[in-house]
């Protein structure tokens, strides 16, 4: 099954992806992580796409939609993939048809309150990429990660600063993804808005909307 997930910046795609990646056997495809990676590494992606990252800004399409059609043409997304992070404007959902076909669509809906919370207080691990909160999710020691020891650290696009233009992105651009997936009968719409200790009720509202 190929399967999309929107929700703005911070209502917590990646958590739920990598849970449902194990429970369906499928990648979980990040555009976000790829991107990150390729910046970690000083690749030549890297290097084209930094700029945009450091300033929350949507890398251009031509880059993005390569990327994604590579990787989700690699043998282990044969039997389908988890999409997290793209399509992110109409252009990229246009593409995205012309190679793949999308099978269901999840919304991940959360107030816009909440969503700051989250993304400001997220700490991820430099070593090993574990995700923290220092309200929610707190490491045993802080700033140290629980699983491997490594270094804990702020992303540089979760200050408040460049949060608030990323939120702004979402609405300008992939908001209108709502819609046309809506109009396409593929969405999902899936309530968020629970502490992180309760993921188990939003992963059961993706699996039945996945039975549907
Ligand atoms: P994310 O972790 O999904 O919030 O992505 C982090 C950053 O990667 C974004 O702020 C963009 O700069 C870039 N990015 C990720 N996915 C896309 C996409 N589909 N189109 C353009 N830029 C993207």
């Amino acid at each position: 099954m190929n399967i999309v997930l929107l929700g703005s910046p911070g209502v917590g795609k990646g958590t739920y992806a990598n849970i449902l990646s194990k429970k369906y056997n499928i990648p979980h495809i990040s555009t976000g992580d790829i991107f990150r990676e390729a910046v970690k590494k000083r690749t030549k992606l890297g290097r084209k796409v930094k700029e945009f990252l450091d300033r929350g800004e949507l890398v251009p399409d031509y880059i993005t939609i390569q990327v994604v059609k590579e990787r989700s043409e690699k043998y282990d997304a044969k039997e389908g993939f988890l999409l997290d992070g793209f399509p992110r404007t109409i252009n990229q959902a246009e593409k995205l048809e012309e190679f793949k076909k999308i099978d269901k669509v999840l919304n991940f809906v959360a107030p816009e309150k909440a969503i700051m919370d989250r993304l400001s207080g997220r700490r991820v691990c430099k070593k090993c990429g574990a995700i923290y909160h220092i309200k929610y999710m707190k490491p045993r020691v802080e700033g140290v990660c629980d699983k491997c020891g490594g270094e804990l650290y702020q992303r540089s696009d979760e200050k408040p600063k460049i949060i608030k233009k990323r939120l702004k992105e979402y609405s300008r651009k992939t908001k209108p993804l709502i819609d046309y997936y809506k109009k396409k009968g593929l969405l999902a719409n899936i309530n968020s808005n629970f502490p992180i200790e309760k993921v188990d009720k939003i992963i059961s509202q993706c699996e039945l909307a996945l039975e549907k």
